[in-house]
């Protein structure tokens, strides 16, 4: 469309990296910081297969970062994996977990510890989400959501502990998000669901912190180019100007958001531990909270 070089132009003059929509590495990258910061670590990244995930696991590569990406799918994160080393040199480990079962969690800690015989960062990124009004969310839906987001990042950040950062320290990056911070509608699910997390951020940080452990939690707001983005009616919003109440005025992209973990995973944020780090050009400050413009999208989405 003739919107895009003119989108591009005004991206560049803003400053923002350039990212790519699909799941796929990006074709040129400028380092910002030293591509020497993650050198000889070793990163561990749930949800790493696809998304937000993935553009940090490459990220982090760019850095000298090698990595593990583990979720459900195999087939998934070894097709990721092959295009993550093929772009970046460095080694990816693709290993299959459901974060809801601790047993296949410690069946890959053991594996990346046997291969890379250490891990230094945890990447809490896997979840699961959807819109829902709460009187149409069933019992089951709700807890799986809680099962997934929730007791995932537990189980995965225990796991880490036991068999490594307590003795070692280390570094989690927790994958939140904005919504109960206004109680946004159709997502009491996730909502509350990330909303404990943030809090498990803070209990850890404090009961780990002198295993010197950190522990932060990273709060995207809406980010093109991933699954949240397409089911929450990310494409809805774009073509219907709501981007015009976001004081930064557009979306942000995955590279941006990779871009602040690696901030919270590397020693530029070596006395910062129990925080919440909001990046969302400042959406949730502004943007409505339309129950009925999103019970639209959420008919929609549903597919
Ligand atoms: P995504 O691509 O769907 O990422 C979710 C990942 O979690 C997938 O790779 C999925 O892989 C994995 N996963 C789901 N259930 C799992 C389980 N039981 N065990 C292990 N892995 C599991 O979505 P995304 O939009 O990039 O989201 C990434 C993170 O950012 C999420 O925590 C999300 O809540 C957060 N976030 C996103 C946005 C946004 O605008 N996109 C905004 C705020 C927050 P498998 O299917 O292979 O298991």
């Amino acid at each position: 469309s003739s919107a895009a070089p003119a989108m591009a132009e005004a991206a560049m003059a803003a400053r923002v990296p350039p990212d790519e929509d699909g799941d796929e590495c990006l074709p040129q990258y400028r380092h910002l910081l030293c591509p020497d910061l993650l050198q000889g670590q070793v990163a561990f990244i749930t949800g790493g297969g696809s998304g937000i995930g993935f553009r940090i696991a490459e990220i982090f590569m760019r850095h000298g970062c090698r990595t593990v990406i583990a979720s459900r799918n195999l087939q998934r994160v070894a097709e990721a994996s092959k295009k993550l080393v093929a772009a970046t040199g460095q080694q990816c480990l693709p290993l299959c977990i459901d974060v809801r079962q601790p047993q296949t969690i410690a069946a890959a800690v053991d594996e990346a510890l046997q291969e890379f015989k250490r891990i230094d960062i945890l990447i809490n990124g896997a979840a699961g989400n959807f819109l829902c009004p709460a009187s149409a969310l069933s019992f089951n839906a709700f807890k799986t959501v809680i099962d997934i987001d929730t007791m995932g990042t537990f189980n995965t950040s225990k796991v880490l502990f036991e068999k490594y950062f307590r003795d070692h320290g280390g570094v989690i990056v927790n994958i939140t998000a904005t919504l109960s911070y206004r109680g946004q509608a159709l997502q009491v699910h996730a909502g509350a669901a990330k909303a404990a997390i943030d809090a498990m951020t803070r209990h850890l940080a404090v009961e780990w912190g002198p295993n010197n452990i950190r522990v932060n939690s990273l709060a995207p707001g809406p980010i093109s180019g991933t699954e949240g983005f397409r089911r929450l009616g990310g494409k809805f919003a774009e073509k219907s100007n709501q981007f015009s109440v976001i004081p930064l005025q557009r979306a942000g992209n995955k590279t941006e958001i990779a871009h602040s973990a690696l901030y919270l995973a590397s020693p530029l944020s070596s006395y910062v531990t129990g925080s919440t780090l909001v990046v969302d050009g400042g959406s949730w400050l502004t943007s409505p909270n339309s129950f009925s413009a999103l019970l639209g999208i959420a008919s929609s989405s549903a597919k």
